[in-house]
């Protein structure tokens, strides 16, 4: 990438936070995906807007990164700037509503679900119990309507400010996300999340900790936690399971590499240690076809790909 924009960048956010040539790898909960020109860490939501615009302005590709934990990047990396939202200052503030009994409770796209759990559940608000096991960010999870257990982002979400097409910070309600399953308006307009308020009703703390932890111990029986994946690999085709259909094919332990279809829950690809992009890639493909030899029935993947010609 050119020195001058290169210098832009760094003058925009704080030198520390923009780093060269840096291993996608290291950014991704699969543990694989090739260099990237620039990766910047911004520390708040004028960071994200002044680098979006600089990119914007000299036509330099970009991308946004929560945790990277529904992503598959090519083992060529990314020709441009990615945009790590993990830095992003991550403190919650909790605001008693009118009615009593229910809480706003706002928070950066980049604390992570886990943290806005725990931390709700610590002040013995309840509502967010099914997110505390998905590792993503608060931004990845409202782009993605991240759910479990019977539990969506929707059900307790109320705003999010987001950076538009046209770099404005606009606020968006829940019925104007057009929340479906694993989609939001987002993702087809491209937007940015940048902060995002919930509601959560008072409860019983120790109630509260105690579903957290049993449905994390589900989590660790059912899914190869163990292995770096990125969650269900498919999304679920209407009235089926994935992972069901994978493995009535044939396909449990079924591998490309060290990519594999998990033997302990065949809805995930894992990565046993070395696998590269183009190998859980081939993997997915190939799991893709068989299936539907199989069964008829087209799987679709649920995590996004980038680099890869869809
Ligand atoms: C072990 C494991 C278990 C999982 N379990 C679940 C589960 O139970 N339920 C579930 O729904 N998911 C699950 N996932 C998948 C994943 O954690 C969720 O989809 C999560 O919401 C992704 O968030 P992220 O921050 O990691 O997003 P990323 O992987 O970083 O990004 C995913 C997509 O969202 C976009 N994006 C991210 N942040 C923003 C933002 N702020 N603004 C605009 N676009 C953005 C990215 O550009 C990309 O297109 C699991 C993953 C793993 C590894």
């Amino acid at each position: 990438m050119d020195n001058n924009i290169i210098e832009k960048i760094k003058k925009t956010v704080s030198y520390s936070r923009v780093f060269e040539n840096v291993a996608l790898s290291e950014y991704t909960s699969f543990k694989t995906g090739g260099p990237a020109d620039i990766v910047v860490r911004p520390k708040d939501a004028q960071e994200v807007k002044k680098i979006v615009a600089l990119a914007r302005d000299e036509k330099v590709p970009y991308y946004i990164l929560g945790n990277g934990t529904n992503m598959l990047i090519s083992d060529d990396g990314f020709r441009g700037i990615i945009i790590s939202l993990k830095e992003m200052d991550n403190s919650i503030q909790v605001t008693p509503l009118s009615d009593g009994e229910s809480y706003s409770v706002l928070t950066s796209a980049g604390c992570t679900l886990a943290r806005l759990s725990n931390e709700a559940a610590s002040k013995g608000l309840a509502g967010l119990e099914f997110a505390a096991g998905i590792p993503g960010s608060v931004g990845g999870a409202v782009v993605m309507n991240a759910g479990a257990y019977g539990g969506e982002i929707k059900d307790v979400f109320e705003w999010a400010d987001v950076l538009d097409e046209n770099g404005d910070i606009i606020r968006l309600k829940n019925d104007e996300l057009k929340f479906g399953y694993r989609r939001s308006i987002i993702q087809e307009k491209q937007y940015i999340v940048l902060a995002v308020s919930f509601i959560l009703k008072k409860g019983d703390e120790k109630t509260i900790k105690a579903e957290i932890r049993e449905l994390n111990e589900r989590r660790r029986d059912k899914q190869p936690l163990e292995y770096p994946s990125a969650g269900s690999t498919f999304k679920r085709p209407e009235g089926l399971f994935a992972g069901k259909l994978i493995e009535d094919t044939g396909l449990k332990g079924f591998s490309v590499g060290d990519a594999a279809v998990s033997e302990k829950h065949c809805g995930f690809v894992i990565n046993k240690g070395k696998a590269t992009s183009a190998d859980i890639y081939e993997l997915i493909s190939q799991v893709i076809e068989k299936v539907y030899d199989k069964t008829g029935v087209v799987l679709e993947p649920e995590i996004k790909l980038l680099g890869f010609d869809e």
